[in-house]
């Protein structure tokens, strides 16, 4: 039997969207509680590829990839990977991807995810600003690269959605592409530079500096694993891997993709699964970067960084307990210094990340079913960092019973 505590508010993950969600609740006057087992930022939020993609509003299923998915799974490096062993569990989050891009699904997601970038984008600048670490944000846009005049016109449909909802775009060829990357391989006949793309100096900084700062306006952080939430009649009780319960008033639930169990226990089965990305970190000095550069086309980007330079992304579908298979974090450096004439790409170290993904590439944030005092925020996919402020906003919403400054119907963990 382990001991007893009690606390105002629980934040069970401390990765981006909990440490998000703990500063505005902070702001709030509430008192925090973090609990991590791995301590701050030590999940996807680690070495993600430090993106604001404020811009990146269409469902994964619906990025002309469906037509890519043969060819990628044939090369077993390639950008989407499905372990034989895990196949079977895969399947029926993958028959829910498939139908998330059917336009009636599609239309949909897009302007829930359109609405859900806009408090993004806003609630990002205010929170960086109110943290202190509005200098860790670089402003110069990303750019997008075509290997093919028929890779650039399969792209066309989905700038025209982006087009529809006031997104701005160039698309670049010859001496104007040549001015926004030197240097890049002759293979690459047009691109796409999206000038709202932000992106950060390093995100474990970045997230540690917000920690820092909750921690410095009196946030507490455990490092222990939890067991269990639950509703109890004094409140929510918190029981930790070591015994202790925690009685709280309010809880929210920010495990990214190990979030899944905790949800099951309070009534809410949801479709939660990872989408395993790699990448490797190459020293300061690399290559002459001068914007973070999208190879669509290869599943992969490469991101200045304060520190060096990240080249990763692909998608393994292999759920949490298979070991890293970092001969696709190679594959990605090999194909990026072909891409790069001149990439150094000694000394890097590689990294795996675990991206908390629903089918339908939307996050779950809303309350409970066991509680309206529980508060649901993962699986925010490949764009957990992008909209961690505009989650920590809902969350606090959400807790504060004040009407949430967007619809979160699209949101719900009773959705599926
Ligand atoms: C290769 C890669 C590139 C990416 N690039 C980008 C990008 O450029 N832009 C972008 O917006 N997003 C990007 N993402 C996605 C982004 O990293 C994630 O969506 C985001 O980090 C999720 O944050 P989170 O706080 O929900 O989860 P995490 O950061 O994974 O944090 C969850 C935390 O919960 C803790 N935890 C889990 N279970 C328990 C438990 N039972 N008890 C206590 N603690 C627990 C874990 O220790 C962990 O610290 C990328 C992801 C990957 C893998």
């Amino acid at each position: 039997m382990g001991t007893a505590a009690t606390a105002d508010i629980v934040i069970v993950g401390a990765g981006i969207i909990g440490l998000s969600a703990a500063f505005r609740l902070q702001q709030a006057g509430r008192q925090v509680t973090l609990i991590d087992r791995a301590g701050m930022a030590h999940g996807a939020s680690f070495g993600n590829a430090a993106a604001f993609a404020f811009t990146d509003v269409l469902p994964m299923a619906a990025k002309g990839m469906l037509g890519k998915v043969p060819g990628w799974l044939m090369d077993p490096l390639g950008p989407l990977s499905i372990p034989p062993a895990y196949l079977p569990q895969i399947t029926p989050w993958l028959v829910r991807f498939w139908r998330a891009g059917w336009r009636d699904r599609r239309d949909a997601s897009i302007a829930a995810q359109v609405a859900l970038m806009d408090l993004a984008r806003s609630e990002m600048a205010d929170l960086t600003k109110a943290a202190g670490t509005a200098h860790m944000v670089r402003s110069d846009g990303s750019l997008e690269l075509y290997e093919s005049e028929a890779e650039f016109a399969a792209g066309l449909p989905g700038w025209a959605v982006r087009q529809e909802h006031d997104i701005g775009f160039e698309h670049v060829r010859g001496a104007r592409l040549e001015e926004l990357q030197p240097g890049l391989s002759p293979r690459f006949v047009a691109g796409t530079f999206v000038p709202q793309w932000q992106t950060v100096s390093e995100p474990y900084e970045f997230a540690c500096a917000l920690g820092e700062a909750l921690l410095a306006q009196g946030a507490s952080l455990l490092t222990e694993a939890v067991r269990s939430v639950v509703p109890s009649s004094d409140g929510i009780t918190v029981t930790l891997d070591n015994g202790t319960e925690i009685t709280a008033k309010q809880v929210v639930i920010a495990c990214g993709a190990w979030s899944k169990p905790l949800a099951a226990a309070l009534g809410d089965t949801v479709p939660l699964d990872t989408e395993r990305g790699y990448n490797t970190t190459l020293p300061a000095g690399a290559f002459a970067l001068q914007r973070q550069l999208i190879f669509g086309g290869h599943g992969f980007v490469v991101t200045p960084l304060a520190n060096g330079i990240r080249v990763g992304g692909a998608v393994e579908l292999g759920g949490l307990d298979l070991p890293p298979n970092y001969a696709r974090a190679d594959a990605m450096l090999k194909k990026a210094a072909s891409f790069m004439p001149g990439l150094k790409t000694e000394g890097g170290k590689q990294w795996m990340g675990f991206r908390p993904s629903l089918p339908d590439s939307l996050p779950v944030i809303g309350p409970s079913s066991a509680s309206p005092d529980i508060i649901y925020a993962f699986g925010h996919g490949h764009l957990g960092l992008t909209q961690s402020a505009a989650t920590g906003r809902l969350v606090a919403d959400l807790i504060a019973r004040t009407k949430p400054s967007i619809d979160i119907t699209p949101f719900a963990a009773t959705r599926f």
